[in-house]
């Protein structure tokens, strides 16, 4: 081991026995205490917000508008929500007169919590953890993506102030294969719950398992859209456009296979690239920009890749990537962007409309029936999110309940109630996240009987 490795392993160590100690007072705390101090850490996020804000696009490439309206309103939000949601769970019970029984179920938190989380929505998908944890009564460990670690820096500056107690919030800084995979390792660690790669999910799977840990794993998405010919295109077009590329395709629920019936193929490319075009690839920092960078040089060139294998299967770009000039400002010459990208005539199992791209890429391939587009978009080993798009009430529900996808949107996309269970099938992870499946996950539930 060498000198990096053993300063991570120290401070996953000492982070853990920081957490271990801090429990027995967390989780005796009354859920109305814990939720005041969600709260008012909700405000000090909320009151620095553009602050915030800035550091998350400078540091993760995205826009300055995205980080604003979207990354950091829903860290505070995450923190609200679960500071109210906290206080409404109830427990079952039920009666069994011949025995003279009552049943009842009670939850406790269950200790330290490991929380791992991608570099795509930094402080949003950090925040989507560690405030249920917390609200349950866990301390946790939480490990944020070490391609962008400032704004969870900033966030651990306020604990004091907002009254969390020392010990409560542990944040790690480091690399996957060592802070992480300490974390995972750790026999004090009982559960894990981890948004990323599915490659990732497997490794965390494989080296977890000797300790028998509770996981849940949000992952990858190769999620369809489907546009049926009697869909509002005037509301679909820009939606899809929109599911496509914001924050640069660098969300796990963006759209990368559109199937259009084939009655509406061609108005719908028209205008899907007359859409697309509107979007303006530039420096994060300028308001009016809609494509910021993408994370890195090595992730560039992965997503370039892509658009290059597809031209070589005889696919047509039609727009975006090596069709169009990328004008950007001088300070941004040598960043990492990409126009966005509409891809056409790609086959199904080409590698595009497979594996997850993560980029602003987008495939469009037409349809005729509902039979056979529902085989197709469930023919990928993902299922996370898919859209359909429709103004035949029956359909959309047949169609909703067929997909082998964890979220179905129809007619929008992105609409969240947090009430609500959130997570993929298949590939796209398991378990889900949301007020009640977040409790279930971070409490251990025990079953009481009492004969009188
Ligand atoms: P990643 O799997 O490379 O990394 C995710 C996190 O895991 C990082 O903090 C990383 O340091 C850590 N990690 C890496 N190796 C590890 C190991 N061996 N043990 C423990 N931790 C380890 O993913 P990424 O590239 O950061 O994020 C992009 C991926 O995340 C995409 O596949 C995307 O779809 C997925 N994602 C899923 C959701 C969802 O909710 N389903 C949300 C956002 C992103």
């Amino acid at each position: 081991m060498n000198f990096c490795q053993r300063v991570t392993m120290y401070q996953v160590e000492a982070a853990v026995k920081a957490a271990k100690e801090a429990f027995p007072i967390w989780s005796s705390k009354s859920p109305l205490e814990r939720s005041q101090i969600l709260n008012k850490l909700a405000d000090l996020i909320e009151h620095d917000l553009e602050a915030f804000a800035q550091a998350e696009s400078k540091d993760q490439g995205k826009t300055i508008t995205f980080a604003r309206t979207v990354d950091i309103p829903r860290a505070v939000h995450n923190f609200r929500f679960f500071a109210s949601s906290i206080l409404h769970h109830v427990t079952e019970c039920t009666e069994m007169p011949t025995m003279g029984c009552v049943h009842y179920t009670s939850r406790a938190p269950v200790g330290v919590a490991g929380l791992i989380s991608p570099w795509n929505l930094p402080l949003y998908l950090l925040t989507w953890k560690i405030a249920p944890a917390i609200a349950c009564g866990n301390t946790v460990v939480a490990k944020p993506s070490e391609m962008t670690s400032v704004t969870a820096w900033m966030m651990c500056k306020l604990m004091e102030k907002a009254g969390v107690p020392p010990g409560v919030v542990n944040v790690v800084f480091g690399a996957g294969a060592k802070a992480g995979e300490a974390l995972v390792c750790h026999p004090d660690v009982p559960l894990i719950s981890f948004t990323g790669s599915t490659l990732t999910a497997q490794r965390i799977t494989e080296k977890s398992a000797p300790h028998c840990k509770r996981l849940s794993l949000e992952l990858g998405g190769k999620n369809p859209a489907i546009i049926f010919d009697d869909a509002d295109l005037g509301q679909c077009i820009p939606t899809t456009v929109r599911s496509s590329f914001a924050n640069q395709g660098e969300i796990c629920l963006c759209t990368s296979r559109i199937f259009v019936q084939r009655g509406i193929y061609s108005e719908f490319l028209k205008r899907f690239v007359e859409e697309t075009k509107k979007w303006k690839t530039g420096n994060p920092s300028d308001p009016t920009i809609n494509v910021g960078a993408l994370i890195s040089k090595e992730h560039l060139e992965k997503v370039r890749n892509y658009v290059k294998k597809a031209q070589a299967e005889g696919a047509r770009v039609l727009c975006g990537e090596g069709v169009d000039p990328l004008a950007l400002p001088p300070g941004n010459q040598k960043g990492y962007f990409m126009l966005p990208t509409v891809i056409a005539e790609v086959k199904d199992e080409s590698c595009c409309m497979q594996e997850e791209i993560f980029g602003p890429v987008t495939c469009v391939v037409p349809f005729d029936t509902e039979e056979e587009v529902i085989r197709r978009a469930n023919g990928v080993k993902y299922g996370l999110a898919a859209t359909v798009w429709s103004g035949n009430v029956g359909r959309v529900h047949r169609v909703a309940h067929r997909l082998q996808s964890g979220l179905v949107w129809t007619n929008c996309w992105l609409v969240r109630d947090l009430n609500l269970p959130f997570g993929g099938m298949k590939a796209s992870g398991i378990g889900r996240e949301g007020a009640k499946d977040s409790y279930e996950f971070f409490t251990e539930v025990k079953t009481i009987t009492i004969k009188h």
